[in-house]
């Protein structure tokens, strides 16, 4: 089995720019950030996507995730964050460890993040609601 690059971070035989660490959660620097302090937060077990993910881990990964935004915002005085993470080949997981980006961003940074677009119309806005709700 091919090795999993974000275990072997966990397991440090890769080094990381360790931000914060909890009994099952790891924080560190993305080694290619959007802007300077983006932090990769990821559980140390390996679940490739958020379909993945036990729904236990919650209540440690949201206090993770709260706790390195707010050292994000006032330590690099960041007038925003995103949170991102991409699911699946087609949108963008290149990575398949599952993993969340805290991006700081600043009034001027300058980026557009996702191109929207209106519905067609009502009735079709309702229809994909009903495709999603269906599999609830
Ligand atoms: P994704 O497209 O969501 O799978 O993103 C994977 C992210 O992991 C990218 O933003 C990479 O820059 C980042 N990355 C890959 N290898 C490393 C590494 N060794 N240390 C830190 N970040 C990494
Ligand atoms: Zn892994």
């Amino acid at each position: 089995m091919e090795k999993c690059i974000f275990c072997e971070i966990v397991a440090e035989n890769i080094p990381c720019t360790k931000i914060y660490e909890s009994e099952n959660i790891l924080a560190f620097l993305d080694i290619a950030p959007v802007n300077p302090g983006h932090t990769l937060v990821i559980p140390k077990q390996h679940y490739p996507t958020l379909l993945d993910l036990p729904p236990a881990l919650g209540q440690e990964l949201l206090e993770a995730l709260q706790k390195v935004a707010k050292a994000i915002k006032e330590g690099l005085q960041a007038d925003g964050i995103n949170l991102g993470m991409n699911n699946y080949r087609a949108a963008g997981q290149l990575v398949f460890h599952a993993h969340f980006h805290l991006i700081p961003r600043y009034e001027k940074d300058g980026l557009t993040l996702w191109p929207q677009q209106k519905y067609e119309s009502e009735t079709k806005m309702q229809e994909i609601a009903q495709q999603i709700i269906n599999k609830l």
